[in-house]
């Protein structure tokens, strides 16, 4: 599995053992908040194709997860490196799963393949897999998993690897980055919210006017979607999030109630995507004949306690620091 040391690959990794089987995990970084439980991982840079090979060498099925990636923030302001080191990945990952003889591939892709025209009212039409054509994804990133799903496609046709493609939307919950500019929204309001609570100081920054909309998948819901669909006989993308929409100021609410908090939100100019997102699920219960349960509520609390944690380490840390005589 690539992408191993990240959010999702970590959690994948935990499931893929609880099912028993025999994982690699590989990365250019070792997961940050907790030992892999992968059978091998392995360090390396997968820009490079003889990583690459390394990586996918005897391998039966490939989860591809790695990429240049985080919130809005960055996103939206490094297109060329994204577009850059991504094409490099998935290229060199596809080619050397095929060269080293496996079976099955699935390729994570986003729900930022699909077109901004599509996209522009808060209260948009869920998409559909079919929506993500004529393209004009947003931003390089979306772009690039554009063609990386093709990629997949014309493996599969043309050397009969298995791929299989899918599109998440916004997955959120504990053990992910929650800080240093790669966080995205669920994180970094939990954040915020536990600085708030934590510190007395009330205000929550909001980028934007907070009336941009998407729907937050929880990670437990995630992976078992992934691993249902590289074992269905599914080949053609597949939505993966939740179909619930809310506004970026209902979660910094929902957040807050979690935390048991009054907060004051005040909206700063800042990057915010698309104006509004949903995920239209009836493919995915067509032909997976399942979709995610976890109710956000339910998946926030898990991780607004986690995210808690991290600030209150850090807050400790922090004063410990200043107690400390120059
Ligand atoms: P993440 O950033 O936590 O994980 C990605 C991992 O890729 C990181 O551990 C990173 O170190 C690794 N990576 C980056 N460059 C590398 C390189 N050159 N060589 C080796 N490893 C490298 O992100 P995530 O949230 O776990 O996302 C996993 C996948 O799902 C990504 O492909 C992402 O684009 C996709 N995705 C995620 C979301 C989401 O909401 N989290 C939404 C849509 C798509």
């Amino acid at each position: 599995m690539t992408g191993a040391g990240g959010f999702i690959g970590h959690h994948l990794v935990t499931a893929l053992k609880r099912e028993g089987w025999w994982v690699r995990g590989a990365d250019i970084k070792r997961p940050e908040y907790g030992p892999s439980r992968a059978d091998e991982f392995v360090l390396l840079d997968l820009r490079l194709q003889e990583n690459c090979l390394r990586a996918a060498e005897g391998m039966d099925e490939v989860y591809a997860l790695a990429a240049d990636m985080g919130g809005m923030g960055f996103i939206s302001s490094h297109h060329a490196r994204i577009l850059h080191d991504n094409s490099l990945i998935n290229l060199n990952t596809l080619e050397a799963a095929r060269v080293g003889g496996a079976r099955r591939y699935l390729f994570a892709s986003s729900a930022c393949v699909y077109p901004e025209y599509r996209q522009e009212r808060p209260d948009v039409m869920p998409l559909k897999e079919d929506d993500a054509y004529p393209a004009q994804p947003q931003d390089a990133y979306g772009w690039e998993k554009l063609i990386a799903e093709r990629l997949c496609r014309h493996y599969r046709e043309d050397y009969g690897l298995e791929t299989r493609v899918v599109r998440f939307h916004n997955i959120f919950g504990p053990q992910g980055t929650w800080d240093g500019g790669r966080e995205k929204a669920p994180a970094a309001l939990c954040r915020k919210v536990a600085f708030a609570k934590l510190t007395g100081d009330p205000v929550v920054e909001i980028w934007g006017d907070g009336e941009q909309t998407r729907s937050f998948c929880y990670v437990d819901d995630c992976v078992e979607g992934i691993y249902k669909l590289m074992r269905s006989d599914y080949t053609e993308p597949l939505n993966l999030g939740q179909d619930r929409m809310v506004s970026i100021n209902e979660l910094a609410d929902i957040i807050a109630r979690i935390a048991g908090v009054a907060v004051f939100k005040k909206h700063v100019p800042g990057p915010q995507g698309v104006r509004g997102r949903n995920s239209d699920n009836s493919r995915l219960r067509q032909v997976l004949g399942w979709e995610p349960r976890v109710s956000l509520e339910e998946g926030l609390a898990l991780t607004y306690a986690w995210v808690e944690e991290q600030v209150r380490s850090r807050l400790r840390a922090g004063s410990a620091r200043e107690a400390v005589p120059a």
